[in-house]
């Protein structure tokens, strides 16, 4: 799988109990029990690289390990859902068997009062009756990469030999569909499909019949190292432009049409943060560091997208988990995000949602020659004042206990009224009065005296 999405996650205000001012954070690990092994070649993958960190390793998280690390995630979380996020390379290699133990163990460890849920994500291509009846039983939420239709989608997923995996995708899809499985699909948006924002969006919803979706940018280091360094990008990078637009026109659709039906990750983060709720997807928030990764042998890393030595923080079989989420080098990695922030973005007026993205994307300089504004930073901004006035609008609906929904029939009246005033402007005397009567306009709103709106 291409492991390309991004957590939420949130911060508990509550005090640790040893350690009286610091706030313990709702943190979260993707949890990569396979480390980068994955059984497709997907072009544009970040992870497929970090294999190079582990030489000689079978890649296999240990039952022993399986059990540390349930002990210890489900003791460090001081709020009442706990969420264990598998990821990849491809987690389902692990076999059932892996998380039938999983999930025994989560059960043995779980804390009174206290919820367990499960995500997973996926290329979908090892799935069948057997995985998603687990998947059902145990509440799984998964996240499936499907880029779009076939000639969109088999442009960078790929197997090992090249070979499209569409087909199996979509089987994958009616599988899950079948069983009732809980999924979402993660789209990510680079160049072969960032042009066709309205045609992605309609299969998913329509061929697909999903109604959970993230559009997730390629932004993709040109580098032999795979790590965050180095300016240059792939051409299979989606530009900020580009995914900006992609976005706009995919949100024209939704606002007119599928607003309570269909649901946008970023739509729906906007929404929270126009309503002053603040966005709670790490990408979009004041800070990051609460969003680590763990690899298959208990290194335990910064951020998913820092899985590089410079980030590692330990491991949990030598130093408690706790210790390095709280530790002054992930307190450092995550205030660096709000600290290094040029003055470009302080001076922004859609800060307030974007606080300048995600740092492994702050490649460019600003027009001032500041450093560290991001890639996508032209796209955000042109989606986020596109938005402005729907959001606005949304969020009152929110504030009132009315139905974000109803901008829909407000875009309807409001087109229907620039419509007719249009009409109006241009209507000859012996035409049909513009206001639907049947009459002659000049017996109708064009006599003396009658009102045109
Ligand atoms: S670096 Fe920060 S904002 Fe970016 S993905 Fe990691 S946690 Fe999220
Ligand atoms: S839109 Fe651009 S300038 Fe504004 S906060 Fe985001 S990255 Fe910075």
């Amino acid at each position: 799988m291409s492991q390309v999405d991004v957590p939420s996650v949130g911060v508990a205000s509550m005090p640790s109990a040893g350690t009286d001012a610091v706030p313990i954070p709702a943190f979260h690990v993707m949890m990569k029990p396979r480390g980068a092994i994955c059984n497709l070649d997907c072009k544009y993958c970040y992870f497929l690289s970090k294999e190079a960190l582990y030489p000689g390793s079978e890649f296999r998280m240990s039952d022993e390990l399986l059990e540390e690390y349930t002990r210890q995630y489900i003791e460090a979380q001081q709020v009442p859902e706990v969420t264990f996020a598998w990821q990849g390379g491809e987690p389902t290699l692990m076999g059932l068997d892996f998380f039938e133990k999983a999930i025994s163990l989560q059960q043995k460890y779980q804390k009174p009062d206290t919820r367990i849920f499960n995500s997973l994500q996926t290329n979908g291509t090892l799935l069948d009756d057997d995985w998603c009846r687990f998947f059902h039983k145990h509440d799984f939420l998964i996240g499936l990469s499907m880029d779009g239709p076939r000639h969109i989608h088999d442009t960078y997923r790929v197997d090992k030999g090249g070979k499209p995996t569409f087909d199996t995708v979509m089987r994958a899809a009616r599988l899950m569909q079948d069983h009732e499985v809980e999924f979402n699909i993660l789209t990510t948006v680079h160049a072969a499909n960032a042009k066709h924002p309205v045609e992605v969006y309609r299969f998913m919803r329509d061929v697909v019949k999903t109604r959970f979706l993230q559009f997730i940018p390629i932004v993709e280091r040109d580098n032999d190292t795979g790590y965050q360094e180095g300016a240059d990008l792939t051409n299979r990078s989606v530009t900020g432009k580009q995914y900006g637009q992609f976005l706009i026109k995919i949100f024209d659709e939704w606002v007119r049409r599928d607003v309570g039906k269909m649901y946008i990750q970023i739509f729906d983060v906007s929404l929270a943060a126009w309503s002053g709720q603040g966005a709670g997807l790490c990408i979009f928030m004041e800070t990051c560091g609460d969003a680590l990764a763990m690899e298959h042998n208990g290194d335990l890393y910064a951020c998913d997208h820092y899985v590089e030595p410079d980030y590692r923080l330990g491991n949990i079989t030598e130093i408690p988990m706790m210790d390095m989420v709280l530790s002054e080098q992930q307190r450092a990695f995550g205030q660096a995000k709000k600290d290094t922030l040029p003055r470009y973005c302080l001076e922004c007026d859609v800060r307030f949602i974007c606080n300048g993205g995600c740092p492994k994307n702050r490649t460019l300089n600003t027009p001032d020659g500041e450093p560290g504004l991001n890639y996508l930073c032209a796209g955000y901004k042109a989606f986020f004042h596109h938005i402005d006035g729907p959001m606005k609008f949304m969020a009152d609906e929110l504030r009132n206990r009315r139905a974000p929904a109803n901008i829909m029939t407000h875009i309807k009246q409001r087109e229907v009224e620039m419509n007719t005033n249009k009409q109006f402007a241009t209507v000859g005397r012996n035409d049909v009065c513009p206001c639907g009567s049947g009459l002659k306009y000049k017996r109708c709103h064009g006599k003396k005296g009658n009102k045109t709106s």
